[in-house]
């Protein structure tokens, strides 16, 4: 099966032909740690997350690296910590831990390395030396900046013109570039900066501008020549342009990434959904009010992921749907004797045609509408490739809390104790209304049903006399 992607770079879908089958390097954009992560912050990770499993899928889990960064240095984090009136490193800290839970309940998997920013001030002291060594950057004013002309490539990913950028620039520019298109390698410290956020330099106290970073720790896990570059269609200019700029001049002869994907905006009323608009979600308001993160993760997949997807509640509604569905599905396989973790069939048609539309610039629409038509294992198989359907069905219909696994994972003891002591609960209140039913107590039957569905438990009475039950 072959793989392809559309490639910013070369304004087509490409071929996806690895630098080395054996060790395919993809590097993505990590998070800016200074506020929790909102939903259009989550789909560029969700969708990162499907093309490093469709990756795993192709050439086998061992064969590929997936390095996302964390940006624990930043004039925004700078301005939160001061605003909060709290140490640097404590605010970056928390931020992280919870961009860790909000990711983990939304079933995204680590990646392979995800190295911090402040921890590789050498390696990017080491780059901006080698620019600087080459003409390709300058000591001004406290500041080292990057000449932006000293790069003939300069605008080939985001298609700008040179000349443009520097008629087109409409800020003030400021006094230390010698044009305007020039930017930050390297700034100085503050009077009164965190002293957690100040780094010795060959130019002085400061700290890296934040494209050097991405530059420097690609380099570092991945080489100079890789497979694939990611991050959200804002990044694409400045931030991916710059990269590509430091990376190809500190290392003259390199390719830096073949292939670079940009992922579509989350909107909300067509407006992309961001900190600075006040229009955001975070992933942990929706968990809170109950929306179980695999419902989440399947809403922010509705749409092929490089087009804009407009946030709704309807998509929430849906996933849901769907999600019961299928986990109804998988649930009635598994009760008829089927094992409910089998996968089987690779080779099958239906598998086949889903692979094909992932495979085709990871076609989510067309891959979901072959999985209305699969049998039980297709779907495990199927699911399993977008980090969705993989938890047993009779959790999904009786689990507890906003996100089960996320319960589990924070503590797990508690979390058993509680889920187990509230189906026995459940169970005897069933039990109790069958009993009721057997003596024709019909008001208490019902009274029984009422009282449970006000905790959120449906009752499902069978043929056979039994009673089922779920969450609402
Ligand atoms: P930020 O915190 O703004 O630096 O964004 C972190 C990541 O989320 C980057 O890869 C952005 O491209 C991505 N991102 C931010 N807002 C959105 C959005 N509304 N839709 C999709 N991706 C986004
Ligand atoms: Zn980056």
């Amino acid at each position: 099966m072959t793989l392809k992607l559309y490639n910013t770079l070369s304004r087509k879908k490409d071929e996806f032909t690895p630098i080395d089958a054996k060790n395919i390097r993809m590097y993505v954009c990590g998070p800016t740690v200074y506020d929790r992560p909102h939903l259009g912050n989550a789909r560029s990770v969700v969708v990162y997350d499907v093309l490093y499993r469709l990756l795993c899928h192709l050439y086998g889990k061992d064969h590929v690296t997936y390095v996302r960064n964390i940006t624990d240095v930043d004039d925004k984090i700078n301005a939160a910590a001061k605003a909060n009136g709290e140490p640097i490193s404590a605010l970056t800290q928390r931020i992280e831990g919870f961009f860790h839970e909000d990711m983990a309940a939304l079933n995204c998997l680590l990646p392979n390395k995800e190295p911090h920013a402040t921890a590789h001030i050498p390696q990017m002291v080491a780059m901006i030396e080698k620019l600087i060594a080459g003409g390709h950057a300058y000591v001004a004013e406290g500041h080292v900046l990057f000449s932006v002309s000293s790069y003939k490539n300069y605008g080939a990913l985001s298609g700008r013109k040179l000349d443009d950028l520097i008629a087109g620039a409409r800020v003030e520019v400021e006094s230390y570039k010698r044009e305007a298109g020039d930017f930050v390698l390297w700034k100085p410290a503050e009077a009164g900066d965190d002293p957690s956020s100040v780094f010795p330099s060959p130019w002085g106290a400061g700290r890296p501008g934040w494209h050097i970073e991405c530059s420097a720790m690609s380099s570092q896990y991945l080489g100079d020549h890789f497979d694939i570059h990611g991050g959200g269609a804002d990044l694409m200019f400045p931030h991916h342009e710059n990269e590509i700029a430091q990376s190809c001049c500190a290392t003259p002869h390199s390719q830096f990434a073949n292939l670079w994907v940009h992922n579509g905006f989350l909107t909300v009323n067509g407006e992309k959904m961001s900190k600075s608009l006040g229009n955001f979600t975070t992933v942990k308001d929706l968990l809170d009010k109950g929306v179980k993160g695999e419902v989440i993760r399947l809403a922010l997949l509705s749409a092929q992921y490089s087009k804009p997807l407009d946030w709704n509640d309807k998509l929430v509604e849906d996933a849901k749907k769907t999600l019961d569905k299928w986990y109804q599905i998988l649930r009635r396989h598994s009760r008829e004797g089927g094992n409910p973790q089998e996968t089987g069939m690779p080779d099958s048609i239906g598998m086949t045609a889903y692979l094909g539309a992932i495979c085709d610039d990871m076609n989510f629409p067309k891959a979901f509408s072959l999985m209305h038509s699969a049998s039980p294992e297709e779907l495990r198989m199927m699911g399993a490739v977008l980090g969705i359907l993989q938890q047993n069905p009779e959790d999904w219909f009786k689990g507890f809390g906003a996100d089960y696994s996320r319960e589990l994972r924070a503590d797990i003891k508690n979390a058993i104790d509680e889920v187990n002591s509230k189906q026995a609960e459940i169970i005897s209140l069933i039990d109790a209304r069958i009993a009721a039913k057997k003596s024709k107590n019909w008001a208490e039957a019902d009274r029984i049903r009422k009282e449970l569905l006000e905790q959120g438990i449906i009752l499902e009475d069978k043929p056979d006399g039994t009673t089922d039950w779920r969450r609402a």
